[in-house]
């Protein structure tokens, strides 16, 4: 008996590991996701049933519950080098005649890789398990970061045994952080009055570092196997064999690999990317070429940091000029005063930028910007623009430097830095600029989505009085509306219709709504889910909050504070009596929808929902969230910046949405 629990574990334990090479090695998955948690839900269920039965490969034991105390060193048996860089054809011509030089010949070819933006990384497989994932550290020592890269599901805790497993195998690659995760986390951190990652490469390095592994296992990381280290029998006798090896044993090989023949194949490939680069769901900042037969590897040998087979190709930053108009200061939704530059509209990456966050006071004064300066700008991750230089000799006779306010433009209120934070926040409660943002987020599309309730009517309730908070909102008339300045009888009943319509919004949504400080969207359905109720979340005891697995106690604190806090009470009973029924919907499946039963793919970003939000609201129109596009998808959503998914829905004739389409949908 005990012998078929144990079968029928490891049964479903290499049922998951297939499935997992499916999707991230091979890109092609073959069950959808729901089925694949069902899977998931069922190994958990028997392994917590038979404990004795747990072991450290199984898919289910990614994410440790015990945080770290701190990281230990780890040696690298092979030191990790660093590459030398080039930055045009010429070089890279020189460096062929180098390699011709050395070898005596022109018999050798080249692979031809994308430079991830990411964190190099060090795994350690032994008897084809994983036991140690390192950072590259200086090359000779680097931290011991296994319980972090342990969480990365497309990095396999045991190898596949299709072919034999080298009993040490190290394999080194690059975590890193999606494009789509990157703005997702970035948006969290700024709803949690949290500083913004620069770059989806300080995002990994950071979520690597961190002692807690659950919230790393939260990032959405992934990698790319691109090399090996010590290894105790070669895989193969030249480098694109060993990555070819690499994905049949479930290491995920990046796809646009190449194998070029000269060095004028390498140009014209380095070159092409220059462009396509911008369609990647990742960054990349170069690209990497390496000699292909590793008997020739060892001919040319290394110099003291940097290998003479390799070199890496280095794309030249978009960066673009232009002056500084003025500078205002915005006031957010809890009171941040938020530095904007107005620029003079320039080109960048393929469209204009006319204003760029200067994030808050404290970098504003490191960068040194004043009004009539001329600046470099450049995108964050090819997506925010933002301030990297100010050309000093450039500036204007009789600039002052910019001042951090003393009072909030908006309300003339005293102003206070946060304690241990950089932002300057203003500090009266009544504010209008504040409440006008939190109407503003309140009705957001991600929140309580009142269509017809825009930024210039927002204005107009505000100052004239006739909203003082959300509750307001409720009450106000059809004859009030159409009272107001350039506002039909129409217009004003379908405001007050689309007003109604939220009443019924999903609960995680009115929470987002209420704009508690540091709870997000995720963070609200995660609360939404656990409590089910509102009004169970409201008479919540901190400790209960805190214990929540991703609420933090400094979440946990806020939610507290926020619900004990009268005047917010006031409001959320107002809302109540004014008929508000925010729900936790039931997990069932809509079975009769437009979207039932279709294949959906999401590409680039999209306004009004973070990843998880839509697929959550794929799956509840009935319909599958796939995330490669086929023959059998139904429509490709597409948002911002949208991929190379994109182009292949193009290909073979899919149908695409993009987002308000797709809400259309889903009524
Ligand atoms: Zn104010």
């Amino acid at each position: 008996m005990a012998k078929d629990i144990e079968k029928q574990i490891e049964r479903l334990r290499e049922e998951i590991r297939g499935h997992d090479y499916l999707y991230y090695v091979l890109n092609q998955p073959k069950i959808s996701d729901r089925q694949y948690d069902k899977l998931f839900a069922e190994l958990r269920k028997l392994e917590e049933a038979n404990p004795q039965f747990i072991t450290g490969d199984s898919p289910t034991q990614r994410v440790s519950e015990r945080p770290l105390e701190g990281f230990t060193n780890v040696r690298h048996a092979v030191p990790m080098l660093s590459m030398d860089n080039t930055y045009n054809a010429d070089e890279l011509r020189a460096f062929d005649e180098r390699v011709t030089k050395q070898l005596g010949s022109k018999e050798y070819d080249y692979v031809v890789e994308l430079k991830i933006d990411g964190v190099a990384i060090s795994l350690l497989y032994e008897d084809g398990i994983l036991v140690t994932a390192a950072t590259r550290g200086d090359g000779e020592v680097g931290d011991d970061v296994t319980a972090n890269v342990r969480t990365i599901k497309a990095v396999p805790l045991t190898l596949l045994g299709r072919d034999t497993i080298p009993a040490v195998l190290e394999v080194r690659g690059e975590v890193y952080m999606p494009t789509s995760a990157f703005i997702e986390l970035n948006k969290l951190r700024a709803e949690a009055g949290e500083p913004a990652f620069a770059n989806p490469r300080n995002a990994a390095a950071g979520s690597l570092k961190l002692l807690d592994s659950r919230i790393t296992a939260a990032r959405n990381l992934s990698f790319f196997a691109y090399a090996t280290g010590e290894i105790s029998e070669p895989l193969a006798d030249n480098h694109y064999r060993t990555l070819q090896r690499f994905q049949r044993l479930g290491l995920p090989v990046n796809p646009d690999i190449q194998r070029a023949k000269d060095i004028n194949e390498v140009i014209d490939i380095c070159f092409s990317w220059s462009e396509k680069r911008l369609k990647l769901g990742y960054l990349i900042d170069g690209m990497v070429i390496k000699i292909n037969r590793f008997e020739q590897r060892e001919i040319l040998g290394a110099t003291g940091r940097a290998p003479r087979w390799c070199i890496s190709y280095k794309f030249a930053a978009e960066q673009a000029e232009t002056i500084v108009e003025s500078i205002d200061v915005q006031v957010g939704k809890s009171g941040i005063l938020t530095p904007v530059a107005n620029l003079t509209p320039v080109q960048l990456s393929g469209t204009t930028v006319k204003r760029a966050s200067l994030h808050n006071f404290d970098e504003l004064n490191r960068l040194g910007v004043r009004c009539g300066d001329t600046v470099v700008i450049e995108k964050a991750g090819e997506i925010i623009p933002q301030v990297v230089e100010v050309k000093k000799e450039l500036r204007p006779a009789g600039t002052k430097p910019f001042k951090a306010p003393q009072k909030c433009p908006n309300c003339g209120s005293a102003v206070a830095k946060d304690e241990d934070g950089v932002y300057i926040r203003c500090l009266n409660p009544g504010c209008l600029g504040q409440l006008k943002e939190r109407l503003k987020y309140f009705a957001g599309r991600g929140q309580m989505d009142i269509e017809h309730l825009g930024t210039a009517l927002i204005e107009q309730l505000t100052e004239t009085g006739m909203v003082k908070n959300f509750a307001d909102l409720y009450k106000l008339q059809k004859s009030e509306l159409a009272g107001l300045e350039r506002m039909a009888e129409k217009s004003a009943g379908n405001v007050i219709d689309a007003i109604e319509a939220s009443k019924t919004r999903p609960l995680w949504r009115f929470i987002t709504a209420l704009g508690i400080r540091h709870i997000g969207g995720q963070s609200a359905q995660i609360l939404a889910e656990h409590f089910g109720s509102l009004d169970a979340l409201m008479n919540a005891r901190e400790e209960e909050l805190g214990s929540i697995d991703q609420i933090g106690p400094t979440m946990a604190e806020s939610v507290y504070e926020y619900f004990r806090n009268p005047a917010n009470r006031t409001v959320i009973d107002q809302l109540l009596a004014a008929g508000l029924r925010p729900q936790q919907p039931k997990a069932r499946l809509r079975q009769k929808g437009k979207l039932a039963g279709k294949t959906i793919v999401v590409t680039g970003t999209l306004e009004n929902f973070t990843r998880q939000q839509i697929e959550q609201a794929i799956r509840q129109a009935g319909a599958k969230a796939s995330s490669s596009v086929s023959k059998k998808t139904d429509f490709v959503l597409a948002g911002e910046n949208p991929g190379s998914k994109l182009d292949k829905a193009r290909e073979l004739g899919i149908e695409v949405i993009d987002e308000k389409q797709f809400l259309q949908l889903i009524e």
